[in-house]
């Protein structure tokens, strides 16, 4: 039976960047993946990551810039150790060979992107997640003999020893189906986001919240999970995103009447106000009338006011997304574009380092809530999240590995239980609702509730549906009864993952009763700091989902009206 002293879950960039963390403190380190590890979602991350590198900047900014678009629901001891830490951490990876651009001096290069006083977004073209997931697997292939790399093998539940501390995965070999046990002193949990519980979103078919339901249902409390994040570009229809870039090299965004309409809301940083912030102002635009497209759902995105050099130099994977999705030359024409979902702030409560209240699980990247996002993340910052805390959460499992024996749980009765589980799966009769039109209707519910703006009403809807989606999934049905590559059989424990996600977000809005950050409640449509400056945790007890709450912590900026 595997054992390792370090197993992180998910080999995206927190993943990776734990994984050679860990190796290098000398660490025999796992990494596990459903997914070949340059597939991992961080590959799609365009615009860029955020450092205070310019001469002229200072963390410092950086961290309020962070604390104002968090809607000052961030924590901001957090914050301070992401910023004050992103400038070495950004040029770290140049020295590993990321290609950062450079300007004509031949400094680094950096963009605007929303909701920062001065441009601090440093950039690899629009394919920055490309270029860092790439330079980091390099790296993890030089550390091949102190990391184990398990490609393609789907983790189903984290196992805890009889004193607590967790202790291991159950996880099936997605090629063969073999199911095994694998024994740890720490896992790292690095398995992303949860967009798929929402349709449509930006994210790819493999962000499932797997991570999120996992911890959750092992006894780890999840924090701020009523923030989801809209993006204010993504297309009309499919929901790919056109990265904040855009706006950052100048595209401005039109109502119908070819009006800026960002003057009203935003009239200092207009289309560069924070996510949060534009895409209501988008939504009011389409609600009042003054929308474009088919049922005037949608805004127009003008890039055609940046030179079109530039646009085909600094965004060229957009100009080709244009093209291929929209069928639009982004350099000759306005997109259409709407809010879509895109991120969670929410996830696995963690402490600065990693550490989950569950001894010997850690969690970092989209996966975790630290909290440094709070209720609105600031683009290219989530890159820096998942480097920063990826790597403290490697170094500090690596010395607590130094410190303990490997445990001697019973790993394999889990191994069982979750054998039996997707047997039961495959061998359902073809009767009742199938997998996927479950999944089908959930996302749809989420986008139709719990989007931009909510109401008591709607989320009490989405809460009575969801319960009665969580009771058809018991009983849903799939295609494939083989062994190999069986995705099917995945797809429905993925689902089982999204409604534990998508019932905690409901829950969790429910629960604030006011509006902060991507959480606006048209119902309660003031932010209330007397009684909701803090967070909203939901732990999961035998009797269901139990929500307590948790202190925001302050250190040097208190809260103030947020104006852009
Ligand atoms: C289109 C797009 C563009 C973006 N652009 C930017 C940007 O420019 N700047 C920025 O800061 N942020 C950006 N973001 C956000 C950012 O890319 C993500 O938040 C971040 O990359 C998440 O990284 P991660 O390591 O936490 O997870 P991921 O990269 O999603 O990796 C998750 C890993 O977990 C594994 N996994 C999941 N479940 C399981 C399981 N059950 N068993 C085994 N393995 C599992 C997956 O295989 C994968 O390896 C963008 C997001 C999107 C969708």
């Amino acid at each position: 039976m595997p054992a390792h002293d370090v197993l992180i879950i998910g080999a995206g960039l927190a993943g990776q960047r734990a994984a050679l963390a860990a190796a290098q403190a000398g660490a025999g380190v796992a990494i596990m993946s459903k997914v070949h590890p340059v597939r991992s979602h961080s590959v799609a991350a365009a615009g860029g990551i955020n450092a205070a590198i310019s001469v002229d900047d200072d963390w410092h900014s950086h961290a309020y810039d962070t604390v104002k678009g968090s809607d000052f629901l961030g924590d901001q001891d957090a914050i301070e150790v992401m910023c004050s830490e992103a400038p070495g951490e950004v040029m770290h990876l140049e020295h590993m060979g990321v290609t950062f651009h450079r300007n004509e001096k031949g400094e680094l290069d950096l963009r605007a992107f929303g909701g920062a006083s001065m441009k601090r977004t440093a950039y690899v073209a629009d394919i920055t997640g490309q270029a860092l997931l790439h330079v980091l697997y390099e790296q993890l292939m030089k550390h091949h003999e102190s990391v184990e790399r398990y490609e393609e093998w789907f983790t189903t539940s984290l196992i805890r020893g009889e004193d607590g501390d967790c202790c291991g995965v159950v996880a099936r070999e997605v090629r063969s189906g073999r199911m095994e046990a694998f024994t740890a002193k720490n896992v790292i949990l690095a398995c992303g986001g949860a967009g798929q519980a929402y349709k449509p979103t930006t994210n790819g078919l493999i962000v499932t919240g797997d991570g999120i339901a996992m911890a959750y249902r092992a006894g780890a409390p999840l924090m701020d999970m009523e923030m989801v994040q809209y993006h204010p570009t993504t297309l009309l229809g499919s929901g790919i995103l056109i990265t904040e870039g855009a706006r950052g090299e100048g595209a401005h965004l039109l109502n119908a009447e070819g009006e800026r309409f960002m003057e009203k809301s935003a009239p200092n940083k207009m289309e560069l106000a924070s996510r949060d912030v534009v895409s209501r102002a988008e939504q009011i635009e389409i609600d009042e009338g003054r929308g474009v497209g088919p049922d005037g759902q949608g805004i127009l995105l003008d890039v055609t006011v940046v030179p079109r050099r530039r646009t085909l130099e600094a965004l060229r994977e957009i100009v080709n997304l244009g093209k291929d999705f929209a069928g639009v030359d982004i350099t000759r024409e306005p997109i259409t574009i709407r809010p879509g979902q895109h991120y969670i702030m929410g996830g696995v409560k963690t402490d600065i380092d990693g550490r989950t209240p569950i001894d010997g699980l850690y969690a970092a990247g989209e996966v975790a809530c630290v909290s440094v996002h709070g209720g609105n993340r600031l683009g290219a910052n989530s890159l820096l999240d998942t480097l920063i805390f990826g790597r403290r959460s490697g170094e500090l499992a690596a010395a607590r590995a130094a410190s303990i024996p490997m445990p001697h749980a019973d790993v394999a009765a889990a191994r069982h239980r979750d054998e039996r589980e997707l047997e039961e799966i495959i061998s359902r009769p073809r009767e009742g609702r199938r997998v996927s039109e479950i999944k089908n209707e959930l996302g749809e519910l989420m986008n139709g509730k719990v989007a931009v703006f909510r109401d008591e009403e709607g989320l009490q809807a989405a809460r009575e549906t969801i319960e009665r989606l969580k009771a058809e999934a018991q009983s849903a049905w799939i295609d494939d009864r083989g062994t190999v590559f069986n995705q099917d059989v995945l797809g429905a424990v993925e689902l089982g993952y999204m409604i534990d996600c998508a019932e905690t977000t409901v829950l969790s809005a429910i629960e604030r009763k006011e509006s902060r950050g991507a959480q606006y409640r048209t119902d309660f449509p003031e932010r209330n700091d007397e009684e909701w400056l803090k967070h909203i945790d939901v732990s999961m007890n035998g009797a269901g989902a139990e929500v307590s709450y948790s202190p925001v912590t302050i250190t040097q900026w208190p809260p103030e009206e947020r104006r852009y």
